[in-house]
This record gives C-alpha cells, sequence and structure tokens, in this order.
C-alpha cells in the first residue's frame, strides 16, 4: 500500500479521490499496488465529512500519518508554500498542480527538492489534463528546446472565441463566468497572469534554469474588442493569447518569455484551437515541432494528471528506484528587455478625417525605424477617421516611443489598440 495524504479537497482533490477509487483497479495493474488515502487537510471541515476520508486538522497531524506522498491541492502561495516545503524537509515527495506557487518561488522549491533529494511533480500545473511537463522533461529531454507557443489559458480563449462568434467583450466574459470557465473575479485570467505562470514552469523545465518571474511581463485580452478581432479576419489573422517562450541568443544564453495577444495567421495550428481548449506547440532541435492539444483546466483534466503523478512515484518506491528529481533547475535564466526584441506590430488609431494626418503618422513611425507594411481605413464618421496599419518587423522599444509620440499629434485622437503579429 502507498499511503497518500491530500491538501485541499476542492475541485480538483475531490476529482482526485473519484479517480483513485473509480479506477483502482487500473491503478493496481500498472503499479502493483494500491493507493490508500489516509487523509485529507480541509480549511472547513463541514463541507467535507461525507468524503469518505479521514479529515485531519492540521498539517503537523498530516505528516503523523506518515503518508508516503503528500499532494498539495490548495492553491495559491500561503500556507501551501509552507506545507510543500516541510513535506520535502521530511523526505516526502510531493504531488501538486499548484501554477503560483511554483512559479514565484521555484528557487525555494526545486531547490530544496534537489538538495533533499525528494521529488516534487507537478503534471498538472501547467495545461491541467494534458501531458506536458513529463513530455519536456523526459520524452524531449535529449533536444534543445527553440521555442514553447501555447494557449495556455481557457478562459482568456473562450472569450476571444466568442469574439470571433459576433460576441462583445463584457457578454463573452459573462458567458465564460455562466459556464464555469471564468472565475467571478478574473482577473489573474484576464491580464495573462495565470498563462505567464504556467510558461514561467514549462520554460524551467525546458531550459533548466531558474526563471524570475518578475522579471517577465504579460499583456491580458481586456482592450481588445469584437471590432479587432474583425478587422484580423479581414487580414488573414486570428487573435490568441499566447504564451511564448524561445531562446534567442544561443551564446548568451537569453530568454524572450512573455504573454501577450496576438495576431496569429490562419494557418498557424495554434490559430483553430478554440473554446476553452488548450494546446502547446513545442520546438526541440532534432524532434522538430510537436503539439499538445485537450483540456487545460476542471476537476477530473486535472485529477488525471495528479493521479498519473502519484502513480510515478508510487512505481518508484514500490520499486526501490531513485527519484526523478525536478531536472537540475539551476542557474538563472537571463531574460531579454524590450530594447533587444522585435515583433510585427497591428495598430489601430482613431484620427482626424483630414489631408496630410497619413503622413504625419508615416513620419513619427519612419523616425523610430518603424515602416508601414499596410494600412486600410475602417470607417469614417463625424470627421473621423479608424486606421489600420501592420507595420514591418521593428525594435519594439522603438515602436512604442512611436506610439508615445504619436499620442502627441493633434490629429491622432486615439491610440486604440496594438497588438503583436506572429512571425516565426
Ligand atoms: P478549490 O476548489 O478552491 O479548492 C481548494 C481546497 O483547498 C479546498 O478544499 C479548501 O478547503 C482547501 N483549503 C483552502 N485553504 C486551506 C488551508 N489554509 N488549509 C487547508 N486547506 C485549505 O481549488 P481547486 O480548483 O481544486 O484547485 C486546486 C489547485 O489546483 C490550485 O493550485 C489550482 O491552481 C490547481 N488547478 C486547478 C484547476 C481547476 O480546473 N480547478 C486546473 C489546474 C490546476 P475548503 O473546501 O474547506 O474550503
Amino acid at each position: 500500500m502507498i499511503k497518500v495524504a491530500i491538501l485541499g479537497l476542492g475541485n480538483v482533490g475531490t476529482s482526485v479521490l473519484n479517480i483513485i477509487r473509480e479506477n483502482q483497479d487500473i491503478i493496481y495493474q500498472k503499479i502493483g499496488e494500491n493507493l490508500d488515502l489516509v487523509g485529507a487537510l480541509v480549511k472547513d471541515r463541514s463541507k467535507h465529512l461525507n468524503k469518505g476520508i479521514y479529515l485531519a486538522s492540521s498539517f503537523e497531524e498530516i505528516l503523523a500519518l506518515k503518508p508516503d506522498i503528500i499532494v498539495e491541492l490548495i492553491g495559491s502561495v500561503h500556507p501551501a508554500l509552507e506545507y510543500i516545503v516541510k513535506s520535502l524537509e521530511s523526505n516526502i515527495p510531493v504531488v501538486t498542480a499548484n501554477k503560483e506557487v511554483l512559479a514565484k518561488h521555484p528557487d525555494k522549491i526545486f531547490t530544496l527538492a534537489d538538495r533533499k533529494r525528494v521529488p516534487i511533480y507537478f503534471e498538472a500545473a501547467v495545461g491541467g489534463g494534458i501531458p506536458i511537463v513529463r513530455p519536456l522533461k523526459v520524452c524531449l529531454a535529449a533536444n534543445r528546446i527553440k521555442e514553447i507557443v501555447g494557449i495556455l489559458n481557457g478562459t482568456t480563449n473562450y472569450i476571444l472565441t466568442k469574439l470571433d462568434e459576433g460576441f462583445e467583450f463584457e457578454s463573452a466574459l459573462k458567458e465564460a463566468q455562466q459556464k464555469g470557465y471564468a472565475e467571478t473575479n478574473p482577473e489573474s485570467d484576464l491580464s495573462g497572469m495565470d498563462a505567464l505562470y504556467k510558461i514561467a514552469i514549462l520554460s524551467s523545465v525546458s531550459f533548466g534554469k531558474l526563471v524570475d518571474i518578475n522579471e517577465l511581463t504579460s499583456e491580458g485580452i481586456q482592450k481588445i474588442s469584437l471590432k479587432d478581432v474583425l478587422y484580423a479576419r479581414e487580414l488573414g489573422y486570428k487573435i490568441k493569447l499566447i504564451a511564448r517562450s524561445c531562446v534567442k541568443d544561443d551564446k548568451n544564453d537569453k530568454y524572450d518569455i512573455r504573454v501577450y495577444p496576438m495576431l496569429l495567421p490562419f494557418s498557424h495550428p495554434l490559430a483553430s484551437v478554440n473554446d476553452n481548449m488548450n494546446s502547446i506547440l513545442v520546438k526541440g532541435d532534432f524532434v522538430g515541432s510537436v503539439m499538445f492539444y485537450g483540456q487545460g483546466a476542471g476537476g477530473n483534466p486535472t485529477a488525471s494528471a495528479v493521479a498519473s503523478d502519484i502513480m510515478d512515484i508510487s512505481w518508484h518506491i514500490i520499486n526501490s528506484h531513485t527519484h526523478r528529481l525536478s531536472g537540475n533547475i539551476k542557474s538563472k535564466a537571463k531574460i531579454l528587455k524590450q530594447d533587444e526584441l522585435f515583433s510585427r506590430f497591428y495598430l489601430r488609431a482613431i484620427v482626424d478625417d483630414s489631408p496630410g494626418v497619413l503622413a504625419k503618422i508615416a513620419k513619427v513611425l519612419a523616425d523610430h525605424n518603424v515602416s508601414i507594411k499596410s494600412m486600410v481605413q475602417k470607417t469614417s464618421e463625424k470627421g473621423l477617421a479608424e486606421l489600420v496599419f501592420i507595420v514591418h518587423q521593428c525594435n519594439e522599444q522603438d515602436f512604442y516611443m512611436a506610439i508615445e509620440d504619436l499620442k502627441l499629434v493633434d490629429s491622432v485622437k486615439n491610440i486604440a489598440l496594438t497588438l503583436r503579429v506572429y512571425e516565426d
């Protein structure tokens, strides 16, 4: 028997109980032992009396049950971090689905796990039920990973899909909330933070580097309107919230790890990932491109990943194998700054509908080494015109300085939106 204790019996924790109970035969067949659910820790025990598991009154009591594995499914940073640290310090392997604590404290968690030689598994922290952490750590381990580009947040993908179907932003968000895809406070999803935690974790695993989340930036989807989605479609693009991590400079070992909404050409494999689905495209130097697709959240898909981690650790315990550790995540990743990055951009501006305006805009852009690839005038009413530009690849800092200068031009009434445009 492998003794398993669970911290948190919410959405995911309850599904973990269910999968271990309902699929006990399959689990036994694969690892040759049963999993014994010895106890759980929750915040309010009265809510969980019917769950058929012993409810501990403190973390110390969980430790006293002498579990072989502790499964952390509380979420957020405190007390999850303290419990993970205490488990590892007590030489107890940990399984967690907690992207936030891993992304914010990789130095504490991975360093401690490696020093103690105790494993921490976190397949469910990125992509819910989609296998991505183990494929990166194991199956693709011999490759130099060049790029990871993914749709890692189901809430925002659902909202963008609804915009594509003709909904305005507010009604798309409301529908996502009604379907349970978006939380009452959807800030972490909409701002791109949730996806940033996940891409930081995937980058650590792929590149073997500690990624400091404070050095990364995310842009959200809050400013995107139905109008932008329709204009992008006319130009041959879909707007998606993209989490991207790439090595930009092999020699200096510098990384570009960010989250932003982006125009993807229709032909890009991620452009057809719709609704609340997630997908991740990984490019390795020998394997080429590999794509993963599935339910990035939800109790059952996430529990599937948690249970597989529990089984993997159990297999090692049963067979007295040395555990697979976090993968030597040690030195810190150097993150590229804005003035070292280049991109193509989409720009939508509201301007006076009068002669000479376009020339003024082109001059401001040119003064910052930004050149226009294409421009369309979309509407013209009440003396105002809406202009949509795509600009050639340029230095990102130059582009944003040009935008600041454009805001000072009299005839430019509003810079409604700027978005990056994908290129390989
Ligand atoms: P949840 O439904 O909010 O459940 C959290 C659980 O933790 C509850 O059972 C709660 O107890 C317990 N808890 C809260 N504070 C506690 C404390 N101080 N001490 C002990 N227990 C405490 O969360 P969830 O959706 O299951 O998510 C769990 C983890 O999985 C999070 O890290 C999340 O990011 C991750 N994850 C979730 C999904 C998903 O689709 N839900 C997908 C991927 C990853 P009470 O029930 O008594 O309040």
